[in-house]
């Protein structure tokens, strides 16, 4: 069994414009894809969970979120970060029409999008993290019985709850998160 980070999309690798569709709006935080390959190096599997509630809204398609996915893959690759899996929730509980409309086990802070990928990618869960912008990645994490989970960026910050109860670490991106992940990390014998 492999360890993994798993990594939130939007607010973690690219610009949290809301409701990222398409190449033209996705914008590469500063930093990821170095951070990226340093995980792939130390022996962690990348995986991304996103929701993508875009989808049941009706503000693009499952065939937009595919190019869009094929391309983000790419760039991953091209760095030496390649992507083990990319996995999302299409759905929304209340927004949109059947059968995205629905109260599914993917959409985080469920941990449907996590387990499945353990068991898919054969993962350890018990020695992998989640870096998240939300409560709900944390939450997401948790329940899936991840190692730690770490909170970046700041879009939490009005909710006036402490972050410190929902993460086990917390910081400006992630790149600073990778680098707490890998002081963490056993040096593997290659
Ligand atoms: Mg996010
Ligand atoms: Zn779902």
């Amino acid at each position: 069994m492999h360890p993994a980070v798993f990594l939130d999309r939007d607010g973690v690798i690219n610009r949290d414009h809301g409701y990222v569709g398409s190449i033209d709006a996705f914008e590469f935080l500063p930093g990821v894809l170095q951070a990226c390959a340093q995980l792939v190096n130390a022996g962690y599997r990348l995986v991304v969970v996103t929701n993508q509630s875009g989808i049941a809204r009706g503000y693009y398609g499952e065939t937009e979120f595919h190019i869009l996915t094929e391309w983000m893959k790419t760039q991953f690759e091209e760095a030496g970060a390649p992507l083990a899996g990319v996995y999302y929730c299409p759905h929304h509980p209340d927004k949109g029409e059947p059968p995205y409309r629905t109260d599914c086990e993917c959409r985080k802070p469920m941990p449907g999008m996590l387990l499945r990928a353990c068991e898919e990618l054969n993962l350890d869960s018990a020695s992998s993290y989640i870096v998240g912008d939300k409560y709900s990645d944390m939450a997401a994490g948790r329940r899936a019985g991840l190692k730690a989970t770490l909170l970046v960026g700041d879009s939490e910050s009005k909710s006036g709850k402490e972050p410190g109860q929902y993460c086990d670490w917390h910081g400006d991106d992630l790149g600073k998160a990778v680098g707490w992940i890998l002081a963490k990390t056993p040096i593997l014998d290659k």
